[in-house]
């Protein structure tokens, strides 16, 4: 199975062109931060401290996630059988996926999901840890970056295309702590695998951000006579 790990910040652009790359070469794209935002969701709509490691842990054996792909490669995040890819978008949930996911046993949860998965099929997967941690023999890897200030506005841009109302100042200002979660975390934390490839899509509009990564796997695909 060829696997490509697409691993960066928040709004670096991955999902997008992730999904693109996946459709393209005829992958199934998955994206693993909707996992994390799935138990956040759970810890949210049960009043439960995403920043309380052992309450968090309690949740787990109540919880069940699963995904599907529709006909057109789109995935769908179901947490206890109800299908939450929607909610699970919601600016809100987006701090407490990053809290819920600095704790070590919801790691270990969500581990073994995402590498079956990555056994069974050819997959293009982004999320933080997945070059390092979860796929350390992806025959690719990549590192998307871009300056947090540039991440922000498009993620701001996004939630507005989505009629959601938001601050530009506070979607910085959440980009930035969540920057500093996943960076310093003692769990899995945000670091490019000595063998990726760096992208930075400062300045680059999706289209060409999308093909500075596309050049690059393609590259390296060539290297490895894949
Ligand atoms: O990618 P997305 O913004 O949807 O991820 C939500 C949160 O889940 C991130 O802030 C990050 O803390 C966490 N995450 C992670 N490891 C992954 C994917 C996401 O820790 N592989």
């Amino acid at each position: 199975m060829i696997n490509i790990a697409i691993d960066g910040p928040s709004g670096a652009g991955k999902s997008t062109i992730s999904r693109r790359l996946a459709s393209e070469f005829g992958y199934v794209y998955i994206d693993t931060g909707a996992l994390y935002r799935a138990v956040g969701l759970y810890a949210f709509r049960n009043g439960i401290d995403s920043k309380n490691a052992e309450a968090v842990a309690g949740t787990l054996d109540k919880i069940e996630i699963s995904f599907t792909h529709d006909e057109n490669g789109v995935q769908r995040v179901y947490l206890n059988g109800e299908d939450v890819s929607a909610d699970i978008r919601q600016h809100e949930i987006s701090m407490y996926a990053s809290n819920v996911s600095a704790i070590p046993s919801v790691r270990a949860f969500l581990l073994e999901l995402q590498r079956s998965i990555a056994e069974k099929q050819n997959v293009v997967m982004d999320g933080r840890d997945i070059g390092t941690v979860i796929l350390p023999n992806a025959q690719v890897k990549l590192f998307l970056t871009a300056t947090c200030e540039d991440r922000a506005r498009r993620r701001y841009e996004e939630l507005v295309s989505r009629g959601q109302e938001v601050d530009y100042e506070k979607v910085l200002a959440d980009m930035r702590e969540r920057d500093e979660n996943d960076s310093k975390r003692a769990a899995a934390p945000l670091k490019q695998a000595d063998d990726a490839v760096l992208v930075d899509t400062t300045g680059c509009t999706l289209e060409e951000g999308y093909l500075c990564v596309k050049a690059a796997v393609e590259q390296r695909m060539k290297e490895k006579a894949l």
